[in-house]
């Protein structure tokens, strides 16, 4: 897989369009008062962006050459760019105009563990600052150095370590390396009938490593566990020496260093290798569609589902400002699917009683044998009667599956038409959505209005556990300044952010702490909580040489 492009998400050449979506365009003009067909900016050109001098000292450029060989040191312009932050919004502002912030001196491309463990000790040696990079697709700020960093800055970018070294059959679990990207590591697993099941929308450009480091969660959580439950053993490089742990079941070692480094953020060591739960790829796999009549009946029947015995691998629901978006994003339709649409829409008018502007789309997702299939289909259309939902069949779910990959190219696509759009997600428990829902939404529209500017704000459920689920919020909006937009972007991000936090909630569910939600982490997890990670951090790393500035 290439590197991703410099100033936004993925591949060259790929990128998403309004043109085979009619009811885009009307959508977005409605909602954002935005005209699709009006391109406003466009990322600067990279002949253009000055690109600062890099400052590693010959010693340490030699140190790092013998540790990983000459042609995997490189001080290349457009390598230091691309290394330089991840990809969340404030990143793709950022690189877009230009302002490239403190950027890697030099990233190296070590082949194995023992070169790893050798960059390491070149970093410590010269009190440089190493960053683990993975696949580069953080969204919370993860990757980026200190503007004010003085010291020289390594980029340690995993990519050379991408294999999948044994399978334990008898045990499911997989030996991997940490750099392997999510279709890389899934090819090994599947070419061996094996499944790690982990299926984040960043699949095709994040790696196991990062999803580790930053407790990852994929679409299908809902079967195969978030990574936080499919990791069962690490080999980390630590300044200490190798942090190694044993892939057993469960034990009762004390506070679990394996938990530590879960969520660390290239805080205390790199990460190279890790073992996973793997599972049988499914004889069988389907997402079915479903509508709900309101966004309550969606939640109450996703906590049935939880409750229940049906074990479905997806569980997620829309409100019903996500569902019109999501219909609004539909491919140029057929004659037949505008009749079956139009015949739908009048049954569940007159016969169901439903208001189609309330209405609330839900997929759901099921693996396992045929039969597995069928039964847990049989149990969850119960469950959905019960909350007067009904299934809309298999062809909105494989559309869905089709395109999640896509999605991510929309923020690039709104940035050129002059849009800021993001995401914010939390979890929080079943006993608490409702209001934490109702907080964001009045929180995120308090913003809009402080900033006169029309903004959309949807959401819907991604996860279900035991004792509650995730919520998953996108905004976008039109900034009314454009030299502001930042700016602005920090009153809506802030204020739902904060609202996760007065309703109950966690600052993130799965897209880690980094330095966008760090000032929310005290009201989190209480002050002993960040002193104990600040203790942890200064321990493992007293120089502060490992991804300074990150969490706490
Ligand atoms: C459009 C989009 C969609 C996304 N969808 C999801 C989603 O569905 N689910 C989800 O969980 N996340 C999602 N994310 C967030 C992001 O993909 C995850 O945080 C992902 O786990 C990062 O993996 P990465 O390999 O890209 O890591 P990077 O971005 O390269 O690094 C992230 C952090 O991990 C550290 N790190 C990376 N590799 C190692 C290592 N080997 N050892 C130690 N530290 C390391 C880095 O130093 C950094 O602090 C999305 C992001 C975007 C932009």
């Amino acid at each position: 897989m290439a590197a991703m492009r410099w100033w936004g998400w993925g591949e060259e050449g790929v990128s998403f369009t309004h043109e085979d979506k009619p009811a885009l365009g009307p959508f977005l003009q409605r909602v954002l008062d935005l005209d699709v067909n009006r391109v406003m900016s466009r990322p600067a050109s990279f002949d253009a962006v000055r690109v600062p001098e890099p400052s590693a000292s010959p010693e340490l450029t030699a140190g790092l050459q013998d540790a990983v060989g000459d042609g995997y040191v490189s001080t290349d312009p457009l390598d230091r760019v691309v290394h330089a932050r991840g990809k969340s919004l404030r990143d793709l502002v950022r690189h877009r105009r230009g302002d490239l912030g403190r950027l890697p001196d030099v990233v190296v491309r070590p082949a194995d563990e023992e070169q790893v463990a050798a960059v390491m000790r070149v970093a410590l040696d010269a009190d440089a600052v190493l960053i683990p990079f993975g696949g580069g697709t953080s969204i919370s700020g993860s990757l980026e150095a200190p503007a004010q960093e003085r010291r020289a800055i390594i980029s340690l970018d995993m990519s050379r370590l991408r294999r999948v070294l044994a399978v334990d059959a008898p045990s499911g679990l997989a030996r991997v390396q940490a750099g392997a990207l999510g279709p890389d590591l899934e090819r090994q697993l599947n070419a061996q009938g094996w499944t790690l099941g982990h299926f984040p929308d960043s699949f095709t450009h994040s790696t196991l490593g990062g999803w580790i480091a930053t407790r990852s969660s994929g679409m299908q959580s809902d079967r195969y566990g978030d990574i936080a439950d499919v990791t069962r053993a690490v080999r980390v490089v630590t300044p200490a020496g190798m942090l190694v742990t044993r892939p057993v079941p469960h034990a009762s070692t004390g506070p679990s260093v394996r938990e530590m480094v879960l969520g660390s953020e290239g805080r205390l060591g790199v990460i190279t290798e890790a073992t996973v739960h793997v599972r049988r790829v499914p004889e069988r796999r389907v997402i079915l569609g479903y509508l709900f009549p309101t966004w309550s009946d969606g939640l109450a029947a996703m906590q049935d589902i939880a409750a229940s015995e049906a074990a479905a691998s997806v569980t997620r629901v829309s409100d019903a400002y996500e569902t019109a978006f999501s219909f609004a994003t539909r491919k140029d339709p057929s004659l037949l699917d505008r009749f079956k649409s139009r015949a739908l829409t009048t049954y569940l008018r007159r016969r169901r009683g439903f208001d189609v502007d309330a209405m609330c789309l839900s997929f759901i997702g099921y693996e396992g044998s045929q039969n597995q299939v069928a039964v847990q289909r049989k149990a969850v259309g119960r469950i959905v009667g019960r909350h007067g939902g009904l299934s809309i069949g298999a062809s909105p779910g494989e559309l869905y599956d089709q395109k999640k990959f896509d999605t991510p190219y929309i923020r690039d696509f709104l940035l050129d038409r002059g849009a800021l759009a993001d995401v914010s997600e939390t979890s929080a428990p079943w006993s608490r959505l409702s209001t934490l829902y109702d907080t964001v939404m009045a929180a995120a529209h308090g913003a809009f209005d402080e900033l006169g500017t029309r903004g959309y704000v949807m959401c819907h459920l991604s996860h279900s556990y035991h004792a509650g689920a995730c919520l998953y919020f996108t905004f976008g909006f039109k900034p009314s300044a454009q030299d502001e937009d930042l700016a602005q972007y920090d009153v809506v991000k802030s204020a739902i952010q904060q609202a996760f936090i007065d309703a109950g909630g966690t600052l993130s569910h799965h897209h880690a702490v980094g330095t966008e939600h760090a000032r929310w982490l005290e009201e989190d997890i209480s002050a002993p909580g960040v002193a104990m990670l600040q203790a942890l951090f200064g321990g493992v790393d007293p120089g502060a040489n490992l991804n300074p500035g990150k969490i706490a």
